[in-house]
């Protein structure tokens, strides 16, 4: 049976695929920051992206789709650097 519309609901954690971490191979982590923008960080190392905000509830998926693709490109800022 189909419904009509966006589905909404998707399992963003399970549908988006994150590589794992650029500098240390650990695992990169999918967080959403105040329920308006996504971004990624390294469970080991703490290295993350960039946040991506949306507005809107429709563009909530595509937002951490964009996330998860910088990360996957290595667009990744390191933690702890200079200390
Ligand atoms: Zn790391």
């Amino acid at each position: 049976m189909k419904t009509e519309g966006v589905n909404l609901d998707i399992d963003i954690y399970k549908e988006i695929k994150i590589d794992s971490c650029p500098f240390c191979g650990g695992t990169g982590v999918l967080e959403e920051e105040n329920g308006n923008g996504w971004y990624i960080i390294c469970a080991d190392c703490g290295s993350q992206t960039a946040t991506f905000d949306f507005k809107k509830a429709e563009d909530r998926v595509e937002a951490a789709e964009t996330a998860a693709r910088i990360w996957n490109m290595g667009k990744v800022s390191k933690m702890g650097a200079g200390e």
